[in-house]
């Protein structure tokens, strides 16, 4: 087999397997090629990052790359067979065993994942929880213990509070990330093996200080874990400082709210380690992704920094008005926000704060009402959870999403019974989408609940 050098410059993966063993591999095989990038660009940007890596051409020369719809592979001769468990022929040299162990279309899918985070290496799961709950498993032994964030993706809050615990003896001190006091003195050097977080939390929007929390866990001998579902392309965790990036893809990634799709980005030594034959979480947990599911992913990526950009100029223009409007609203790309100048100075440029808005109506009944005029009423939007949508979305998070949490907990992680979560869509007009909201707002006037003095 051989990899074709094109005129353009980009990588044509062959097919034929005659006399592939004579390659000299030699590169991990789930890493970026580096060398495909040029030093001058610049390293920040992620779609720049994303248009550099290698192009996958199909087995026709197709302009997409081909689906590698098998579950099992053959070889031309029997010792190949041992070479390829013994470790000594890999994805790298295009020997594949198994679609458990590595696809080469997922294997595809991971490369762009991992183009999009700057990491050296990823690999792509069945869902996000099964990239956080395998990347936990992998990095933490029985005994192992996790410093983490108190506003926390419900699964994961539920993960960590009582799943882990019971099965594996793997426990967690909850703090709040902007507390860098509380973060250190909850780290136990020797035990405490992962910091984890979300870039920007579910379903508050509180920033973490990446690089200073990366810092404090580096210290101690800490693996930083950060869950960028909530920012893909408008942070890149890994070059603030963490050591690995998990992704639901489900969310803006794939963008149609029609695929549970997760990935894990990070050093290839770890994205190996959970591949091993005997100690791979992902191996041998099983949670693959399906080469259908990873083809299709591979072609909406290279319209996600698009996507992002009108989900991120919509939010923050939808949440200016609603503040003029006299809405107490969240969202981080506005100056009142704590930790505005904490993101801006994170952000990569030109992308935006995010796609995510809250509106906290104080009381579950008026946050109802609100959404039941905007889906019902005014078509602005869609009650449902999860985000990344064209059509916005809009959640009670503290009956939905966070209902794993306790009173007490959604207290602490700031989520008031009236937080209404809205994941800002692009579709129709910006104007039309704007009078939809502002006409279901008049109906909440005409009860006479709205505004407070
Ligand atoms: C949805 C979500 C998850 C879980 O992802 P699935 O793909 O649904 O398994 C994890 N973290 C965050 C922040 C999410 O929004």
């Amino acid at each position: 087999m051989a990899e074709i050098e094109t005129p353009h410059g980009f990588v044509s993966s062959g097919k034929k397997r005659a006399g592939r063993d004579d390659l000299d591999g030699g590169d991990d095989f789930v890493v970026l090629k580096k060398s495909k990038m040029s030093p001058a660009m610049a390293w920040e940007d992620p779609a720049a990052l994303f248009a550099a890596a290698r192009h996958e051409f199909g087995e026709h020369g197709g302009v997409n790359m081909s689906i590698e719809a098998s579950a099992t592979f053959t070889v031309m001769e029997p010792d190949t067979m041992r070479r390829m468990f013994s470790g000594e022929l890999g994805p790298d040299r295009d020997f594949f065993i198994y679609s458990r162990h590595f696809n080469p279309t997922v294997l595809n899918l991971g490369r762009q994942m991992a183009a999009l985070e700057g990491t050296e290496a990823a690999y792509c799961t069945a869902s996000g929880m099964s990239a956080i709950s395998s990347v936990l498993l992998q990095l933490c032994s029985s005994g192992g213990h996790v410093v983490a964030s108190r506003t926390l993706y419900g699964g994961t809050h539920a993960l960590l509070t009582h799943f882990l615990p019971r099965a594996c003896n793997i426990t967690t001190t909850f703090v709040d990330i902007g507390d860098l006091e509380m973060v250190k003195n909850a780290l136990v050097e020797g035990k405490t093996k992962v910091m984890y977080f979300e870039s920007l939390s579910n379903p508050t929007l509180t920033v973490a200080n990446i690089p200073e929390l990366s810092r404090i866990a580096h210290d101690k001998g800490v693996m930083v874990v950060v869950d960028n579902t909530f920012a893909p392309v408008v942070i890149s965790p890994a070059r603030l400082g963490a050591d690995v990036v998990v992704h639901s893809i489900s969310k803006f990634i794939s963008g149609g709210a029609d695929i549970i799709a997760g990935a894990v980005c990070g050093p290839a030594s770890v994205v190996n380690s959970m591949m091993d034959l005997h100690q791979g979480a992902l191996m041998l947990l099983g949670p693959t992704m399906n080469a259908k599911v990873a083809f299709e992913l591979s072609e909406r990526i290279p319209h996600l920094a698009l996507r992002m950009k009108e989900h991120c100029h919509r939010a923050l223009v939808f949440a200016t008005r609603m503040k003029k409007l006299g809405l107490k609203v969240m969202y981080p790309g506005l100056e009142e926000h704590p930790q505005h100048q904490l993101f801006k100075s994170m952000v990569n440029k030109d992308y935006g704060f995010g796609g995510l808005v809250c509106l906290d109506m104080e009381t579950e009944e008026r946050a109802n009402r609100l959404m039941h005029h905007l889906q019902n009423f005014s078509q602005f939007g869609f009650m449902a959870v999860s985000l990344g949508y064209y059509e916005t979305l809009m959640s009670c998070s503290g009956s939905s999403t966070s209902s794993e949490m306790n009173a007490e907990e959604k207290e602490l992680a700031g989520i008031s019974p009236g937080l209404v979560r809205m994941s800002i869509g692009y579709i129709g007009t910006l104007e039309q989408k704007w009078s939809q909201f502002e006409k279901a707002l008049s109906r909440m006037q005409d009860s006479g609940v709205l505004y407070k003095n």
